[in-house]
């Protein structure tokens, strides 16, 4: 059961994990199919409200990842990631199609889409959700009526993964609390240290301050996660940067098919899908330096993506027509010498180790990958304990049962709660 109340935190815990966003929940529930119920996850607000309601909702390989061969490995799990999710919460994560135009000025010349294209069916080989195809104009019409044939010379077809963030983390989190991990909301971390009896944890619930002690502790805060250590006076092994990104949330445009374009002059790709009804549209990509509560859609980001998107559409988009703006922080650890774009979207797990306790903290990943990492610290932790029993979460039946969102959670509003 997800909770939002003091009285279930007692002293101590095997494993404190710090933040309810996909990869907090992720972790717990791996521990928890393996047995390790003995697990506590803290949320400062509602599980799944950071970053990982802010996504782009894709569950995908990234095709814009083929850019960099050193991404390949990561495209490679993500499709095979996107299978697995596609089977195991299949009312959350669906297929759906892409169009990726051609352009007649500018944009990517129609044989490295091709490649692309072809590079992405190759990888998700044995693990397709359909291969990729060329579209006629009246076919691509269908699919999404509002393109300006104008500006375009062709269309591709290819097939990705959607998803509901929000859905998704409350469903793992639900499956990690039916297998035993304690998980509570509104409840946040202050301050974190170690002594003798291994690491001490200061949570702030309802306005009580609970101390909990644990031989291991995730910092899944995401971009919050420096901000924590700081106030613990705890130094970060790697330098991490905030990437702030946009999106904006219309009226249903009648589209069947999410639209894959790419910016002609500065070459951004940005995406405009349907998405529960509504269409959804993001994302920009730019440096963020300030405090991750203070993370809010900028007017400019916005003026962007419409002026953006109207190159493309005969309909003309206007700032009145968005319904809600969101905004969300990609945290990654810097790569040195990269731009911001050119960082790769790869995850990367440090260690503080004080004797045999351990505190990880995790930078970068996705929300399509979740899993994945999830399992890969779980094992971390579970062998460093001396046990080497198996993650089940690829397996059906260490997860809760189709459900629908509490009302809170309904669209459009859910963006001015969360
Ligand atoms: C703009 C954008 C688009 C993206 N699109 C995609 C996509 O389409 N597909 C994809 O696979 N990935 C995508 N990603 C990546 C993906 O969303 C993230 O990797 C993932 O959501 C990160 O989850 P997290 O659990 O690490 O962080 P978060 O979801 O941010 O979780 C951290 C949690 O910690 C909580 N917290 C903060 N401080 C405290 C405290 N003191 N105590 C307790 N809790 C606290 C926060 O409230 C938050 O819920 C996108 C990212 C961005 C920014």
């Amino acid at each position: 059961m997800v909770v939002k109340n003091e009285s279930v935190i007692h002293g101590r815990y095997r494993v404190v994990i710090l933040g309810g966003g996909i990869h907090g929940v992720g972790v717990a529930h791996d521990l928890a199919s393996r047995g390790w119920c003995d697990v506590l996850v803290v949320e400062k607000s509602v599980l799944g409200g950071g970053t990982s309601s802010k996504s782009t909702k894709l569950i995908h390989g990234g095709l814009r990842y083929l850019q960099h061969p050193r991404d390949f490995p990561l495209v490679a799990e993500g499709l095979e990631e996107r299978a697995l999710l596609t089977k195991l919460a299949p009312d959350i994560v669906k297929p759906l199609p892409f169009i990726f135009p051609v352009m007649k000025k500018g944009g990517m010349p129609r044989f490295m889409i091709k490649i692309g294209l072809w590079l992405y069916d190759a990888l998700s080989y044995g693990r397709s959700l359909g291969k990729h195809s060329w579209l006629s104009l009246d076919d691509a019409l269908k699919e999404a009526p509002i393109l300006d044939k104008a500006v375009f010379k062709g269309f591709y077809k290819f097939f990705d993964g959607q998803t509901d963030d929000l859905a998704l983390v409350r469903r793992v989190a639900k499956s990690a609390s039916q297998l035993g991990a304690t998980i509570v909301e509104h409840a946040s971390a202050r301050h974190l240290s170690h002594d003798q009896n291994g690491w001490q944890v200061s949570i702030d619930v309802g306005g009580v301050t609970k101390v909990v002690t644990a031989k291991y502790v995730v910092n899944a805060l995401g971009p919050w996660a420096h901000e924590f250590f700081e106030g613990s006076g705890i130094k970060p092994k790697v330098e991490g940067i905030n990437n702030q990104g946009t999106h904006l949330l219309l009226r249903d445009l009648g589209l069947k098919s999410g639209l894959f374009l790419q910016s002609p002059d500065d070459g951004r790709i940005f995406f405009v899908l349907p998405w529960l009804g509504y269409t959804l549209i993001g994302t920009t990509e730019d440096i963020y330096t300030g405090r991750a509560d203070d993370c809010q859609p900028e007017a400019k980001q916005v003026e962007y993506l419409l002026e953006r998107c109207n190159r493309f559409l005969s309909v003309k988009l206007r700032a009145e027509d968005v319904i809600k703006t969101f905004a969300g922080m990609r945290w990654l650890a810097r790569d040195v010498g990269s731009d911001i774009s050119d960082t790769s979207r790869t995850h990367l797990v440090t260690e503080h180790k004080i004797g045999t306790d351990i505190l990880y903290t995790i930078y970068g990943g996705k929300l399509t990958a979740y899993r994945a990492l999830a399992e890969e610290i779980a094992s971390k932790i579970t062998k460093s304990f001396g046990d080497e029993s198996p993650s089940k979460t690829h397996l059906p039946e260490a997860w809760a049962k189709e459900d629908s969102l509490p009302e809170e959670f309904r669209l459009p509003e859910r963006f001015s709660r969360i």
